[in-house]
């Protein structure tokens, strides 16, 4: 499996063999580039964050642009992703970015995730892209009583400052009305999240940039990034693309040592997602589990999970820390027994689909929008970007096109390094992820 830390690129490969893949005939890919192109603005990586970037410059802004993708569009995590759409990106709670800037930042970070959610709903339903949304509401479930408190003191932090998105749902109400999950005491709902299929939004993407008339090359994966004086020459396998402008849209796919702007200034690490069979009436019934709405547990190692419209179970939690054992089986076996503990009667019930996706950990937490120079990125997402990517590339499209963007950490600061502890050798940052692994693990289980 690919390493974006370990292995130079990842290139001309297949989209992965998951349950997405399995609800729709995959389109034939685009031709390579060949020969030699300009564009004003070159956009490597075909995920949400570079087909939607395109999207905005060339509809909002009339701004030539050309997308690059390595493999097929959506090879990365955005065909690979739980389809959970959700007000929030990056690791940071709302009362811990009032304390780190404060409130009227928090205030104004809330307004952009609140707006990402409203414009990947406004994408779907503007451009009638079939993506199988589900309910609304994102339930956050608490997996112990120190967790739970932290969960209501969200809630009336959310209810005081923000208005009215939230609400604290006690342990009854929530087995009886929600899931009759063995492990929750309580959860918070946040009223305006919901559930897609991922690789129809990214393909529903795909289909607009085109419409916009922006080209898409497939298979062309950026093997050497030349600068010369304020330009830029991307070379690909069997062509290349001068531009003026850069927009580094990779991700976690990014390969090592790729530009200076990003390099060392993430982390990539593997979540893994598993699908079960179909349920029955019987077994939904007997399982307790009455909605569709998305939900994720407050452990230091979250598990995430959702109801898929054919009624399967999807439920996705850490994958392996080195990417060479990513595809090893134990890794969809533990996430099986962690499904089973929470619905103990779906025990019999067998795994349909497992696969891994590389998200992007910022080093603060926080996802960075960033334009210098004339390269810019958006990274940082630590796997929460279906919906903040949107909101990302509008204002990537933005502040490309000389306006100006929120005075928000977000998009004023960028990534920040890696700490001075973490050496940049691969083995040494990977041994440092095992190590807090063990740690979550410890105190997941005991507070
Ligand atoms: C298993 C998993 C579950 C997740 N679940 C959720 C969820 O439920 N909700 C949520 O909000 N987020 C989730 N995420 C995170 C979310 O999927 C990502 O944040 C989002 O898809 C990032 O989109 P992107 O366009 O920035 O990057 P990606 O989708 O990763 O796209 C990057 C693309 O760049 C291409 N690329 C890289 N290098 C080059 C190069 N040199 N030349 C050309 N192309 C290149 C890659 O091939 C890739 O297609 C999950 C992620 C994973 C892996």
């Amino acid at each position: 499996m690919y390493d974006p830390l370990i292995n130079t690129h990842a290139a001309n490969q297949p989209l992965p063999n998951s349950y997405w893949a399995s609800t729709i005939a995959l389109p034939t890919t685009n031709a390579p580039l060949k020969g030699t192109h300009q564009t004003d603005v070159a956009i490597i990586g075909g995920g949400y964050t570079g087909l939607l970037t395109a999207y905005y410059l060339a509809t909002e802004f009339n701004i030539d642009c050309h997308v690059l993708e390595a493999n097929q569009v959506g090879f990365g995590a955005s065909a690979r992703n739980a389809g959970f759409v959700l007000k929030g990106s990056g690791r940071l709670g709302y009362s811990a970015m009032a304390q780190r800037w404060d409130l009227d930042t928090a205030k104004g970070i809330y307004g952009e995730f609140t707006e990402a959610v409203e414009r990947v709903a406004g994408l779907i339903k503007q451009h009638q892209i079939n993506c199988d949304v589900q309910d609304t509401g994102y339930l956050k479930v608490a997996h112990n009583p120190k967790a739970l408190a932290q969960l209501q003191a969200t809630a009336g932090f959310i209810q005081q400052h923000f208005g009215d998105g939230a609400e604290f749902i006690d342990r009854n109400t929530f087995c009886q009305q929600y899931m009759n999950h063995q492990q929750a005491y309580g959860a918070l709902r946040l009223n305006d999240g919901f559930g897609i299929n991922p690789l129809k939004l990214l393909l529903g993407y795909k289909g607009i940039v085109e419409q916009a008339k922006v080209p898409i090359s497939e298979q062309s994966c950026v093997l050497d990034w030349q600068q010369e004086g304020s330009k830029h020459r991307l070379i690909t396998e069997s062509g290349e693309l001068l531009a003026n402008k850069v927009i580094c849209a990779g991700n976690a796919y990014t390969p090592k040592q790729f530009s200076p702007v990003i390099d060392n200034k993430y982390l990539p690490i593997l979540s893994n997602v598993i699908v079960t069979e179909p349920l029955t009436a019987d077994e939904l019934q007997q399982a307790g589990i009455y909605t569709s709405q998305v939900t994720m547990d407050t452990r230091i190692l979250k598990y995430y999970y959702r109801l898929l419209p054919d009624n399967r179970l999807l439920f996705g939690g850490r994958g392996a820390v080195w990417g060479k054992d990513g595809a090893k089986p134990i890794y969809g076996q533990r996430l099986k027994m962690a499904l089973d503990k929470c619905f103990p009667s779906l025990s019999n019930k067998k795994v349909a689909y497992n696969w891994t996706g590389w998200i992007a950990a910022s080093f603060d937490d926080m996802p960075h929008v960033f334009t210098e120079n004339g390269v810019g990125y958006s990274l940082g997402y630590c796997g929460a970007g279906v919906s903040f990517s949107s909101q990302a590339a509008y204002r990537l499209a933005q502040s490309i096109a000389g306006q100006q963007t929120p005075n928000l950490p977000l998009y004023r600061q960028p990534l920040p390094p890696q700490p001075a502890s973490i050496l940049p050798f691969a083995q040494i940052k990977r041994l440092g992820q095992w190590g807090y692994y063990h740690y979550g693990w410890l105190k997941d289980r005991f507070g």
